[in-house]
């Protein structure tokens, strides 16, 4: 008898099943469900308030759900803490940027690297030689991510972020999502703000980025045309319901998606 190869990979493999999400009377996800295969890139569009933030934050575990489930890699995630999914390999970016604007792009970056250390409490006060390895790891791993946008980080690694331009301050967000080694990466509008040149040169870097790193992704986007460069799949959500689901060749055409769309872009 010989094993069977694995035809697909459970790594950044995610099932979000019959998810709901009430705020008060507000149905913000209604029984929704979602597959990101590993190694794909998946998209969300839909128009404003239809519940896209809501379902990145189910599976970050920022927003707990009502009903239904989160499942990670073939584990049932819905009962763990933010610190615990990132562990296991959840990163995000946020639709408002978060970073420590005082700080510098490096420290910024770096801040990310926590879950890889092998070192104690301990060996950080006494700088041990495995702490010392630790920090070059990271800052390799750092210098890697960063290059991969070019000219865009490398010139700028001791520059307080505060004083980047917001396309290289979200730059800054996605490498220090990077920095978790994750296997499934939540974007949420990451284009959103910058111009369309700079949407353009994100949307051509992040494909070998993920590829690089073995890690899948789930991306909230305005931009169909982006979308459409991206994602082999996209769902349509309004209302936190799905009204479509597909290639991204499939749903433009879908009536319901037009209707949702009427007079938004
Ligand atoms: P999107 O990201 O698609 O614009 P959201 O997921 O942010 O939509 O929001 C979906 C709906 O849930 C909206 O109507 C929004 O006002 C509401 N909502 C989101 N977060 C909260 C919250 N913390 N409390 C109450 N209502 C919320
Ligand atoms: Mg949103």
């Amino acid at each position: 008898m010989t094993l069977a190869e694995p035809t697909t990979s459970l790594r950044g493999d995610l099932a979000v099943r019959a998810a709901t999400v009430r705020y008060g009377g507000l149905t913000a996800l209604d029984a929704f469900d979602l597959r990101v295969r590993g190694g794909s890139i998946t998209g969300v569009i839909g128009p404003n308030g239809s519940g896209k933030s809501t379902l990145i934050n189910i599976v970050a575990g920022i927003t707990p759900v009502d009903s239904g489930s989160v499942v990670f890699e073939g584990a049932d995630v819905t009962g763990l803490t933010v610190p615990k999914r990132a562990s296991i390999g959840i990163a995000r970016t946020f639709q408002a940027i978060r970073l420590f604007d005082s700080m510098s792009v490096l420290e910024n970056v770096l801040i990310g690297a926590t879950r890889n250390y092998r070192s104690s409490l301990a060996a950080s006060v006494f700088r041990t030689p495995r702490l010392k390895k630790d920090d070059e790891v990271q800052r390799e791993l750092a210098m890697e991510i960063l290059a991969s946008f070019g000219n865009r980080l490398l010139p700028r690694l001791s520059h307080p972020v505060g004083t980047l331009s917001y396309a290289n301050r979200r730059r800054v967000e996605i490498t220090r999502a990077f920095m978790l080694q994750p296997s499934l990466l939540l974007l949420d509008e990451p284009m959103a703000g910058m111009n369309p040149h700079e949407s353009w040169e994100l949307a051509e870097q992040l494909p070998g980025l993920l590829r690089d790193r073995d890690c899948s992704a789930l991306i909230v986007e305005h931009k169909m045309d982006i979308i459409t460069h991206l994602c082999s799949d996209v769902y349509v959500l309004d209302h936190g319901v799905e009204i479509a689901h597909g290639s991204p060749r499939d749903v433009v055409k879908d009536p319901a998606v037009e209707e949702a769309f009427l007079g938004i872009e």
